[in-house]
C-alpha cells in the first residue's frame, strides 16, 4: 500500500460540481439595499487573484480519504502504546462530551463575567482540585502545555528572588536524567544551566548536588520518579540541601501517573510544579495539540502568578487582574478552556481514591512489564519502578539490531515503539510506560511480541533490521526525510 494513493485519490475523484457543504450566508448585512460582495471589504493583497485548486467531491468521497488517512497511522484507540514519559493512556469519551456542551463549547473569551460564571466556577474548583493533589495552595491554569508551564514556574522563581533583590541567582540545576525540556527551559528564562550526574544506581547523588550549590544557585529542576522510573528516595536531604542554600525546588510534574495520592510535590518540599493536563488528566495527544496545563506554587509565591487569577468571591467568580507582583500574562485570554474541562471531569469522575487508584494501577502495570522483559532484555536498573522504567537493547546490539530497529519491528505485531534513546544515560534504552488504562492481557500479548522480536534478533536479524514490513510507509531513509521532508502533494 503506497501513501501516495490515498493522498492522489481524493484530487483524482475530483469532478467539477461536486460538493460535501453548502456555506451558510456569510452575514454581513446589505448596505443601501445592496448585497456587498465579500471581496470588497479586503485589501487588494489578500484578494485571490486564481481560483484556489481544491478537490471538489462528495461528502462520502470526503469521509473515505479522512477516514482512510487516519487509519495510517497508528493510535490509541487502535492499539498499545506504551510511549515512556508521554502517558499515553486511554482518554474516556465523555470528557471529550463534556468539553463540547454547548454552555462551554459556545462562550466567547471576551464574553462579561456575569455571563460565564459556570466557566469561572469550573476553573476555581480545577485549581482546588489540583491544589489538594500536588499539595501546594495557589495554582494557574494558564500555560498551554508542560514546558510553557516550565517556562512559567521558573520566571515565577526569577520575580521572586528580584523582588528580595537578590541578584546572583544565575543557575538552575538539572540532573544527567532530565526531560529535554527542562535544560531547554532554564535556558530559556535567562538562567545558566548546570548539569549534575546521578549515581550508578540512576539516582540523584546528594554530594554532586552539594558540590555546585551556593549562592548563585536559583533552583533545581527535577521530577520524581526520574525518567528512569525510579522514586529518589533521599528527596528529604535533597530538599533540605537545597533550602539551605536559599535555593528552590522545581517539580516537572508532566506525569503525575506515579504519584496521584501516594505523595504530593509540596509534601516532598517542592515549592513550584507544573502539571500536562494532556498526560495524565487526559487529554487525547500526540497529535500536536491542543495541551494544557496548571503551575502550582506555595503560598508565598502566589502574589507572582500570571494574571488575571481566577477568584472567588463568596458566591460570585472573576478574574483578578489587581495583581502588582504578577509575572504577567503568558497566554492569550485564559488558556485552552476546553483541555480545563476535560481535566475537571476526569478528575471528578475517579474522585480522590479512584485517582490513588490510577497510580496504583500504573506502578503495577509498569513492574509487571518489567519483571517479565527482563528475561530477554538488559536491566539497568534492578530496582522496584514507579509508572515506567528502562531497559535496554545491548544485548540484541551485540547480534547486530539496534533498538530503532527493534522499535520499528514493533509496528508490523501493531504496536507503537517505547521512547527510545531516552534517557541518555541508559545506552539502547528504551523506556516504557504501559499506563493503568490496559488489561492484563494487552499487557502480556506485549510480553510475548518483545519476546518474539527477541528471538527473531537472533534467527532472522535482517528482517528485523527491515522492519517494518506490514505499515503503509516503510523502512524511511531518516537522513532525507528529516533534510527534506516532503509533506503535502500539491496539484500540477
Ligand atoms: C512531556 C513532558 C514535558 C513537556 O510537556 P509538553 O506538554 O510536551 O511541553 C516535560 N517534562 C516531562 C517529564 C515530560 O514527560
Amino acid at each position: 500500500m503506497d501513501t501516495a494513493i490515498y493522498e492522489k485519490l481524493i484530487y483524482e475523484k475530483s469532478d467539477s460540481g461536486r460538493r460535501a457543504h453548502i456555506l451558510p450566508a456569510h452575514g454581513v448585512p446589505p448596505t443601501g439595499g445592496r448585497e456587498i460582495a465579500i471581496e470588497s471589504l479586503l485589501p487588494k493583497q489578500y484578494v485571490r487573484s486564481k481560483k484556489l485548486a481544491l478537490p471538489e467531491v462528495s461528502e462520502l468521497e470526503a469521509v473515505r480519504h479522512f477516514v482512510r488517512l487516519s487509519q495510517l497511522n497508528h493510535s490509541i484507540d487502535t492499539g498499545f502504546y506504551p510511549l515512556g514519559s508521554c502517558t499515553m493512556k486511554y482518554n474516556p469519551k465523555i470528557n471529550d462530551a463534556m468539553a463540547a456542551l454547548e454552555g462551554f463549547r459556545e462562550l466567547h473569551p471576551s464574553q462579561p463575567e456575569d455571563q460565564i460564571q459556570g466557566a469561572l466556577e469550573l476553573m476555581w474548583n480545577l485549581q482546588e482540585a489540583i491544589a489538594t493533589i500536588v499539595g501546594l495552595p495557589a495554582v494557574t491554569l494558564q500555560p498551554a502545555a508542560g514546558a510553557h508551564g516550565e517556562l512559567t514556574g521558573l520566571l515565577i522563581i526569577k520575580a521572586y528572588f528580584e523582588a528580595k533583590g537578590d541578584k546572583k541567582r544565575r543557575k538552575v540545576i538539572v540532573p544527567d536524567t532530565a526531560h529535554g525540556t527542562n535544560p531547554a527551559t532554564a535556558a530559556m528564562a535567562g538562567f545558566e544551566v548546570v548539569e549534575i550526574k546521578s549515581k550508578e544506581n540512576g539516582h540523584i547523588d546528594p554530594k554532586e548536588l552539594k558540590r555546585v550549590l551556593g549562592d548563585d544557585v536559583a533552583a533545581i529542576m527535577l521530577t520524581n520518579p526520574n525518567t528512569l522510573g525510579l522514586f529518589e528516595e533521599e528527596i528529604q536531604e535533597i530538599q533540605r540541601l537545597m533550602h539551605e542554600a536559599g535555593g528552590l525546588l522545581y517539580y516537572d510534574g508532566a506525569n503525575l501517573n506515579a504519584i496521584m495520592g501516594l505523595v504530593a510535590p509540596g509534601v516532598m518540599g517542592f515549592d513550584v510544579c507544573h502539571l500536562n493536563l494532556h498526560k495524565t488528566f487526559s487529554t487525547p495527544h500526540g497529535g500536536g495539540g491542543p495541551g494544557g496545563c496548571a503551575v502550582a506554587v506555595r503560598a508565598d509565591l502566589e502574589k507572582f502568578l500570571p494574571c488575571p487569577v481566577v477568584s472567588r468571591d463568596q458566591d460570585r467568580f472573576y478574574f483578578d487582574h489587581d495583581r502588582p507582583h504578577s509575572i504577567g500574562k503568558v497566554k492569550g485570554f485564559y488558556g485552552n478552556f476546553g483541555i480545563l474541562v476535560r481535566a475537571y471531569a476526569f478528575i471528578l469522575a475517579h474522585g480522590g481514591n479512584g485517582l490513588t487508584q490510577v497510580s496504583r494501577d500504573a506502578i503495577l502495570s509498569a513492574n509487571y512489564l518489567k519483571e517479565n522483559l527482563r528475561r530477554n532484555f538488559h536491566l539497568p536498573y534492578d530496582q522496584p519502578c514507579m509508572h515506567e522504567f528502562v531497559i535496554s537493547g545491548i544485548w540484541q546490539k551485540e547480534r547486530g539490531v539496534t533498538t530503532m530497529n527493534m522499535a520499528k519491528r514493533m509496528l508490523d505485531y501493531g504496536v507503537h515503539s517505547p521512547t527510545v534513546y531516552f534517557p541518555l544515560v541508559v545506552p539502547e534504552s528504551m523506556m516504557i510506560e504501559p499506563t493503568e488504562t490496559e488489561s492484563k492481557q494487552t499487557l502480556d500479548e506485549f510480553i510475548e511480541i518483545m519476546q518474539t522480536i527477541d528471538k527473531e534478533t537472533k534467527e532472522q536479524p535482517d528482517m528485523v533490521r527491515n522492519a517494518p514490513h506490514t505499515t503503509p510507509v516503510k523502512k524511511l531513509d531518516e537522513a532525507l526525510a528529516a533534510r527534506k521532508p516532503n509533506l503535502r502533494w500539491q496539484p500540477e
